[in-house]
């Protein structure tokens, strides 16, 4: 796909999203099975964060980050995220950027991390070799299971999302 093809796709699914959710936000919010889901999807990113923070992964990955070329957030990222992951995440709360804060990086990133607050899969599952090294093995585990926890959560919120809209004949 070329850069505007990329641009044009991505800008189309940041419009969708927010669309969508200054549209039917409020109702969402006042749905309690949504909100519950959104709750503790919001707790597994909690502590996941509380992890990243207390192992380390949070500091070695900003330093990482302020190299140039630096971390592993690439352009491409951005257009994993699905239409529905972008709406779970102004569901949640999370802004979504209009325009890129570093230039040869993913859309979502900037001087703080990452601004999205449910990631792609591959955001949350992939940690380098140089953090396998710095953690070990007994720390990744501990890792990788909340990781886990969090992505699930996540899946479960963007299909409570889906078949919300989809009981109202909405679509993104
Ligand atoms: S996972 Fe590794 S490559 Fe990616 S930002 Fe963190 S330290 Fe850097
Ligand atoms: S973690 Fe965030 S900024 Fe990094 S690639 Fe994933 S979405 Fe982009």
């Amino acid at each position: 796909m070329g850069v505007l093809d990329f641009d044009h796709a991505l800008a189309g699914n940041l419009r969708a999203a927010r669309r969508a959710f200054a549209r039917l936000g409020a109702a969402m919010h006042s749905d309690p099975e949504l909100e519950q889901t959104g709750r503790r999807c919001r707790g597994e990113i909690e502590r996941t964060w509380e992890l990243f923070h207390g192992l380390g992964v949070a500091a070695a990955c900003a330093a990482c980050a302020g190299k140039r070329p630096g971390g592993c957030c690439f352009p491409e990222v951005a257009l994993n995220h699905t239409r529905e992951q972008l709406l779970a995440n102004l569901f949640l709360g999370a802004e979504l950027p209009d325009g890129k804060e570093i230039y040869d990086s993913c859309h979502f990133v900037g001087g703080r991390g990452c601004k999205l607050l449910l990631r792609d899969s591959f955001c949350v599952n992939y940690f380098c070799p140089s953090l396998h090294t710095l953690l070990g093995p007994a720390a990744m585990q501990e890792l990788l299971v909340q990781v886990g926890r969090e992505v699930l959560a996540g899946q479960d919120l963007e299909r409570a999302l889906a078949a919300w809209l989809a009981a109202r004949r909405e679509s993104l």
